[in-house]
């Protein structure tokens, strides 16, 4: 489902950030490896759409995302894609469902309220419905996080990071947490991270070089 080949990017003023070439078939979870500083969060944005202007190519659904224009490429994000930042970027004015409620919005979809009740009580969230997202201890926001990136069924999931801030158990907590949500949204889950305790979790791994 995601094809790259000879993908390179460069920030203005800075070094070529030159990618190995690789694959992703769904279902396929994977895992991006490497250093701080190696480019993982470059290459999660390239892949998503987020982050345009890059060499080479990227079929991603047998589109070539270098042929989309900016509006194409926010509707194909919105359609297929459930991303997880490394930092929550939840509206903090917001309780938790009506953050949930934007997904779709956004995506320009019908808001399925089942879909949405259905996360909150899978994340052990449903007590939290109504509370606005500032009151949320850390691991509370972070479910809230992976509930909104899965509202749209998203056909893969990015996370970025997701257990940096974490201690050992909840690490392991979130991680089959992840697996187990996306297997059951039948979402391809990429997952890029520095994190050493997570490299058993997850076989397939592409490992990026500084
Ligand atoms: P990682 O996620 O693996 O830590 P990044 O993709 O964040 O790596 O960064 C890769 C390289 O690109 C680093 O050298 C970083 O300093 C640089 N970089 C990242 N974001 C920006 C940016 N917005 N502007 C300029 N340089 C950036
Ligand atoms: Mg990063």
């Amino acid at each position: 489902m995601i094809e790259t080949q000879s993908v390179s990017f460069q920030y203005p003023g800075d070094k070529i950030i030159a990618f190995q070439d690789f694959s992703i078939k769904k279902g396929e979870h994977t895992l991006l490896l490497g250093e701080s500083g190696s480019g993982k969060t470059t290459l999660l944005h390239l892949i998503s759409g987020l982050l345009r202007g890059y060499k080479g190519s990227i079929h991603f659904l047998q589109q070539e995302l270098n042929t989309l224009s900016e509006s194409q490429l926010d509707q194909f994000r919105a359609q297929h894609i459930g991303f997880i930042f490394q930092k929550n970027h939840l509206i903090s004015a917001l309780t938790t469902e009506q953050n949930l409620m934007l997904a779709p919005y956004l995506a320009t979809k019908k808001s399925d309220k089942e879909r949405i009740h259905y996360l909150l009580n899978r994340l052990g969230l449903e007590k939290k419905k109504n509370a606005n997202v500032k009151t949320l201890s850390q691991g509370q926001a972070q479910r809230v996080a992976i509930a909104r990136a899965l509202v749209n069924q998203p056909a893969v999931l990015f996370a970025d990071e997701p257990t940096s801030a974490l201690d050992d158990k909840n690490c392991d907590v979130v991680i089959d947490l992840l697996l187990e949500v996306a297997n059951e949204s039948k979402a391809t889950l990429i997952m890029a991270t520095h994190d050493q305790r997570v490299k058993n979790k997850i076989s397939k791994q592409i490992i990026l070089n500084s």
